[in-house]
């Protein structure tokens, strides 16, 4: 995704001026002893961002960023964006960089990523590097300021359309848009269409995209995007540098005011249940009936996971869902129906949640953002 800051204070974009950007990383850095690494997570909570000294170089990120290199060099084109660690997966409005969430930086931060978060987003290579390209997507346009053009605007659509990636509507088998990232992405706004179908074109060659796009109109957007990248190869970019907003070494929030906000933002606004629809799916209760929260909780683990892995949906959101729905169970005394039923109940409750999770990411009260 995009972030837009408010105008820096006259000293922050002085200071930011003055910095030259960071180096490409190269070479096993000096291993800096941070004495964190050891403490409790209740202990580590207390830690200020800015205070964990965590950093690009010397960690595994070094190597996936090397890697977006070498594939950008492999294209042809020798704009490297510059990569730093922020708080979540951005490009800075403007700017020819790539924000990296600073947990990724140290396999301690990553481990409280997933107590706090129940999953680390970008934490597998192959993740890391999908997100790393869509990313790149949004840096190279910053710096060749591609989609100011009249010919972009055709292709992917005005990109004042309001910016609100939360509340998009996909049209799952539509053929207009690539797919990198879960939840048709590319669907939610031309930006991010232009992200997303860079991360392809930057993901395969040429003969690939051109073989396992055919027939979609999404070709047209591949093609053009290759022809914007012959200009870019023969041309320096226009924006070569820019702020590095919501810096790790600069957050001044300790992790724990972090991870409740994070935490806030994603299981706000979570629906009410439908006692009806409950009620539908367990009955209204048999006298010495099997306790349905009982059974739901037993199953929690392959409920949720199911769910995540067809909605694409952050897994603490879907858990916090399940854990709600697990709830309101118990307190409406529901229970399974006699055992044959067991299997339907628990096919009825993935299908309804699934069903849940998708229509609140249509109209918005799940938020996601990259
Ligand atoms: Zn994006």
């Amino acid at each position: 995704m995009e972030r837009h800051d408010p105008p820096p204070s006259p000293l922050e974009q002085h200071l930011s001026e003055q910095r030259p950007p960071e180096p490409p990383p190269s070479g096993a850095a000096p291993a800096v002893p941070l004495p964190w690494t050891v403490l409790k997570d209740d202990e580590l909570l207390q830690k200020r961002i800015c205070d964990l000294g965590v950093r690009i170089a010397g960690s595994e990120l070094e190597g996936r960023i090397a890697q977006l290199y070498d594939e950008l060099g492999a294209h042809g084109l020798s704009f490297r964006p510059a990569c730093y660690l922020g708080d979540e997966w951005f490009s800075p409005a403007g700017a020819p960089a790539i924000a990296i969430p600073f947990y990724l930086a140290h396999p301690r931060l990553k481990t409280l990523e997933m107590h706090q978060m129940l999953e680390v987003e970008g934490g597998t290579p192959e993740w890391c590097q999908q997100l790393l390209r869509h990313e790149s997507g949004h840096a190279i346009d910053h710096a060749y300021r591609f989609s100011a053009r009249d010919d972009w605007h055709a292709v992917f659509g005005s990109p004042e359309t309001e910016y609100s990636p939360e509340t998009y509507q996909p049209r799952p088998y539509s053929k207009g848009f690539v797919r990198n990232l879960p939840n048709w992405y590319a669907q939610a706004h031309p930006d991010e269409d232009f992200a997303e179908t860079f991360a392809v074109w930057l993901s395969l060659t040429p003969e690939q995209w051109r073989e396992q796009y055919r027939g979609w109109k999404a070709l047209e957007k591949l093609e053009y995007v290759h022809c914007l990248m012959e200009e870019a190869k023969n041309t320096p970019p226009k924006v070569k540098r820019g702020r590095r907003i919501y810096e790790a070494s600069r957050l001044r929030r300790t992790l724990a005011r972090y991870y409740t906000e994070r935490r806030k933002l994603y299981a706000e606004d979570f629906p009410d249940f439908y006692d009806a629809d409950l009620r539908v799916i367990f009955g209204n209760g048999e006298p010495n009936g099997e306790s349905a929260a009982k059974v739901m909780r037993g199953n929690r683990p392959a409920l949720v996971g199911s769910i995540v892995r067809w909605t694409g949906q952050h897994k603490y959101t879907v858990d916090m869902l399940v854990r709600k729905l697990i709830h309101r169970c118990q307190e409406l005394k529901l229970t399974i129906p006699p055992p044959l039923d067991r299997a339907r109940v628990l096919f009825e409750l993935a299908a309804y949640l699934a069903a849940m999770v998708t229509n609140h990411l249509h109209t918005g009260r799940f938020k996601r953002f990259v």
